[in-house]
């Protein structure tokens, strides 16, 4: 098939290219996010290949649709940037990765949280500059804390392992209870249990409008106070405003974040140059206790290979037999999205 890969960095371009020596795709490479402005360079191609920051809103749909575009695959496992429904009612089938490798970002999590425990990140610059001072480094033993999970699906889940395996006491929310975490021990409560208990708050949702500022005020107040913050999920599960005056009260000791809603300006590109100007990212930026990395959570070897060739593979079920197990369906999707901006 003939696919226009959008929003392409030379390390997709490595490992899509090697996974399709076993599938002999025509793969186009763009640099460029799919949206409004550049849905026209998808014209000739018999598929598009898109990210978690491509805007696959309703006027792309119709744009690609009216170009023939049939297939959409996603290099990921979040759709949140796909209107189903409207990818739907214009006969385009979507597909995506729903597993790579929940280990990459479980481990990210733990990361940022052990990092802005332990200030790894302040600590780092301090010996650097011959500063081996300890004060304001001061942490506490995760062992024995009581860590909140939203979300117990895949990455939830291996979050929980890890954590159990720390010592922590764990507890989660989520829909439909996960029997891997019921056997770990691990006792599902109400999100206000989870809020008011946790000293540690981890996001595992996807981001539906149900999730949509799930945490805002009013969820970040019932939280204990110096409660350490992790979203490595969707940004706009957070509302980032409110955040920010619960950090400079101390309301939220700790944030940490590999998402960020507006993260389609500023994410996977290098803007070390340019003034940026998301004013709440700056000041986000400003506080000591908080850590961000850049979406890249997902970013290891395996999970990128793994991504590569369940891409390839759902592209090439779809061309054989019009199906993909992969497909993402209306009916079983939770909800049409429409948060494709
Ligand atoms: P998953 O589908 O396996 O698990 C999601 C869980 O959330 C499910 O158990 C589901 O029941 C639960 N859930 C759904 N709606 C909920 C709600 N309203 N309240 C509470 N729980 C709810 O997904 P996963 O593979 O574990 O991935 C989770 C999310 O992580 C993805 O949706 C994606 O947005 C994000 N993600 C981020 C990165 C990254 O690099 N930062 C990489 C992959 C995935």
């Amino acid at each position: 098939m003939k696919i226009a890969v959008f929003s392409t960095k030379p390390y997709d371009q490595t490992f899509l290219s090697l996974a399709n020596q076993s599938f002999d795709h025509e793969l186009v490479f763009l640099e460029s996010r799919l949206e409004e402005q550049t849905v026209q360079l998808a014209q000739g191609f018999s598929a598009v290949c898109v990210f978690v920051n491509d805007m696959v809103n309703r006027q792309v749909l119709e744009k690609l649709s009216e170009q023939g575009i049939r297939l959409i695959a996603l290099r990921c496992a979040g759709f949140n940037n796909v209107d189903i429904k409207a990818a739907d009612e214009l006969g385009i089938t979507v597909v995506r990765v729903p597993a790579y490798s929940p280990y990459a970002v479980a481990e990210h999590t733990v990361s940022l949280m052990l990092a802005l425990n332990r200030k790894i990140h302040r600590a780092y610059n301090r010996v650097r500059e011959g500063n081996f001072s300890l004060e304001g480094l001061l942490g506490f033993d995760l062992h024995g804390k009581t860590v909140g999970i939203v979300g117990t699906g895949k990455i939830g889940t291996v979050v929980a392992q890890i954590l159990t395996g720390f010592g922590c006491e764990v507890l989660a929310y989520d829909l439909s209870p996960n029997p891997t975490c019921e056997d770990l021990g691990i006792a599902y409560v109400t999100l206000d249990e989870l809020l008011t208990q946790s000293n540690i708050v981890t996001l595992h949702c996807p981001l539906t409008p149900e999730t949509h500022h799930l945490i805002n005020a009013d969820s970040i107040n019932q939280m204990r106070d110096g409660v350490m913050l992790i979203n490595t999920s969707r940004g706009a599960i957070l509302d980032t405003q409110a955040v920010i005056p619960a950090l400079k009260s101390g309301k939220i000791g700790y944030l940490g974040l590999d998402v960020y809603e507006e993260e389609g300006d500023l994410f996977f590109e290098d803007l070390s140059s340019q003034v940026i100007q998301d004013d709440v990212f700056s000041r986000l930026l400003t506080f000591p206790n908080v850590l961000i990395t850049g979406h890249q959570a997902f970013f290891t070897d395996n999970a990128l290979k793994n991504i590569a060739e369940t891409t390839l593979d759902n592209i090439t079920a779809y061309e054989k037999t019009g199906h993909c197990e992969n497909q993402i369906k209306l009916e079983t999707c939770c909800v049409a999205s429409v948060d494709a901006k």
